[in-house]
């Protein structure tokens, strides 16, 4: 479950400060696939960049499957990222010179020897779940958009997180491979339990999702919540 509290995050603007944060409150629970959607510059990558970690508000509470990141070290911040925290950024940013089997193994090394072990022994199913099975010796240039941005998946799910958080997904792909994507996140956090935060600006895609959220001027409002089946 991802938790956040009265979150504000100002950024310096000159002379004067943009508050990209304002008072933000949002929960998404374990099996919860969530949108938000708003405006460019609204604050949207803002609030998964304090989801995430990677950046410290100003004030607010952050709780990452139980644990309060608010006074932790980056030293623990780290590990509850790469223990807790899938993260899928706008563009694949796939390494070149590596295979689909390959970028997997990359992310599996930041962990210990155990992890890296049983992470390895994931990847076949990982690569199913996101139907890339016969693609693992591929490099990303024998990929497609959308195959590239499978991989991208897998590979911010391959330690199993709790929470997905995601950053317009869809952005460079065509209206079939997007809504395949959203279809293949829905199905990842129903499945697996995770609780998703997709920023997506494309609203046909949001009857997708259980619950949407909306972005404006670092407000978030709710839009609909139904309960996950
Ligand atoms: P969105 O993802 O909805 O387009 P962002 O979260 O990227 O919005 O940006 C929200 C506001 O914060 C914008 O006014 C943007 O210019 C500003 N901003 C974002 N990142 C930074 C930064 N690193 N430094 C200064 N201002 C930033
Ligand atoms: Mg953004």
């Amino acid at each position: 479950m991802l938790e956040l509290t009265d979150v504000t995050l100002t950024y310096p603007d000159g002379d004067e400060s943009v508050k990209a944060l304002n008072n933000v409150s949002l929960t998404v629970e374990a099996g919860t696939f969530a949108a938000v959607t708003g405006p460019s510059g609204s604050g949207k990558s803002s609030l998964l960049a304090v989801a995430s970690t990677l950046v410290t508000p100003d004030s607010g509470r952050v709780s990452i499957a139980g644990s309060d990141i608010t006074q932790m070290k980056s030293r623990e911040k780290a590990a509850l990222r790469q223990g807790k925290l899938g993260i899928v950024f706008q563009s694949p940013n796939l390494i070149p010179s590596l295979t689909v089997r390959e970028q997997l193994e990359v992310v599996l090394r930041l962990g210990g020897r155990k992890a890296r072990e049983e992470g390895v022994a994931r990847i076949p199913g990982t690569l199913q779940a996101v139907g890339c099975s016969n693609l693992a010796d591929r490099l990303p240039s024998q990929l497609s958009g959308g195959q590239q941005q499978r991989v991208n998946i897998a590979r911010a799910i391959i330690h199993e997180p709790s929470v997905l958080l995601v950053d317009e997904p869809t952005s460079a792909l065509d209206q079939e491979r997007s809504e395949e994507i959203i279809e293949l996140l829905a199905q990842l956090t129903h499945e697996r339990k995770l609780a998703t935060v997709v920023v997506t600006h494309e609203p046909e895609q949001l009857p997708s999702f259980d619950a949407a959220f909306e972005m404006r001027d670092g407000v978030l409002a709710q839009m609909r919540h139904r309960m996950a089946a």
